[in-house]
């Protein structure tokens, strides 16, 4: 199910606000409300909205101050921000524009236009996000995405008490790829890699480049044997790939690790995994090895 995006509407007055909360809701936003900027700010510290329309005339921090406290932040700036403000005279606008806001909209205004300039305002935003949620060479999530993901993950197998098992995926003998054929076959490998790895995950699964040559792979609702049967697969089908160079292979190593069963936390299973994925390039290359807790003594990080 697609998530409702979140509006947060800052203004003091009691009936624009409802009629705006109202309104929006009926067409499918969540709503926060605040009423000065002081209070807009703290929500907003605790629940960061997709949008933010707001009056500019309230006592305590104005619109304007709310504006320039949000403008000092780099994760709050770049939150879309539209001011709905009756101070409609052209130096007035020109004030407010000048804060790098996305639009302006002087009381009264016609309800239908307000919402197509939210929708679109949301709408870039969320492109904007995507681009930034990708690593652009493989199209995986970047190693940013991929641990924002799989801390909510974590949180869901605490909380249903269930298993997820995490891979971590080496290329091997990568470096020795780009020697002999060039760092742009290097990429291809790469890409296609990716792309194949992408294809075959299933819905829930989610793919990240951790950096280089090297994926991370969640595989939520999976206990350790399952996520081995994956990587499995996946492993024998990459060992077979064909790419523009006759005869040229690429086998690749992987770890898996599993939570809660070798840790809780991000950082802690892909530690794990990774001490399984030197097992895997210690006993020869292009093999799955998962985790168990007799690893973790006998490693010797050379
Ligand atoms: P091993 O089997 O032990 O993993 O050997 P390896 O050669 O794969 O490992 P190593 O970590 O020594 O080398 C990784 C290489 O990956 C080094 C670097 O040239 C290459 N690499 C990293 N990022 C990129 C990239 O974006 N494009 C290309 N073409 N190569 C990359
Ligand atoms: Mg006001
Ligand atoms: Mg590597
Ligand atoms: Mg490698």
């Amino acid at each position: 199910m697609k998530q409702k995006k979140v509006i947060m509407i800052v203004e003091d007055d009691i009936e624009m606000r409802s009629i705006l909360k109202l309104y929006l809701t009926n067409i499918g936003y969540n709503i926060i409300v605040a009423d000065n900027g002081d209070d807009a700010y703290e929500k907003i510290r605790h629940n960061t909205p997709d949008l933010i329309l707001s009056d500019i005339m309230m006592p305590g921090t104005d619109g304007i101050d709310l504006r320039n406290k949000l403008l000092k932040n780099p994760e709050y700036r770049i939150i879309p921000f539209i001011f709905v403000s009756a101070l409609g005279k052209i130096e007035e606008k020109i004030k407010g524009l000048k804060l790098f806001v996305d639009d302006y909209i002087v009381k009264p205004f016609d309800m239908a236009e307000l919402v197509v300039r939210i929708q679109s305002t949301i709408k870039r935003s969320e492109y904007f996000n995507d681009l930034i949620k990708i690593d652009s060479l493989t199209k995986l999530y970047n190693r940013k995405t991929f641990f924002k993901e799989l801390e909510k993950e974590i949180k869901r197998v605490s909380r249903y008490n269930t298993q997820m098992s995490v891979a971590i995926i080496d290329l091997d003998y990568f470096k020795k790829c780009n020697d002999t054929y060039g760092h742009v076959f290097g990429d291809s490998v790469l890409i296609k890699v990716s792309e194949f790895l992408l294809s075959s995950l299933r819905e829930t699964d989610f793919a990240g480049r951790f950096g280089g040559e090297e994926f991370l792979v969640a595989m939520p609702e999976t206990d350790k044997e399952g996520a081995k049967i994956v990587i499995e697969r996946f492993r024998k089908s990459v060992q077979e790939m064909e790419f523009e160079i006759p005869g040229f292979r690429i086998t690749f190593s992987a770890g898996i690790a599993t939570i809660p069963e070798d840790g809780n936390e991000g950082d802690d299973i892909v530690r794990t995994a990774d001490i399984a994925l030197y097992k895997a390039k210690n006993n020869g290359r292009n093999r799955v090895e998962v985790f168990d807790a007799s690893l973790q003594s006998n490693i010797t990080i050379v």
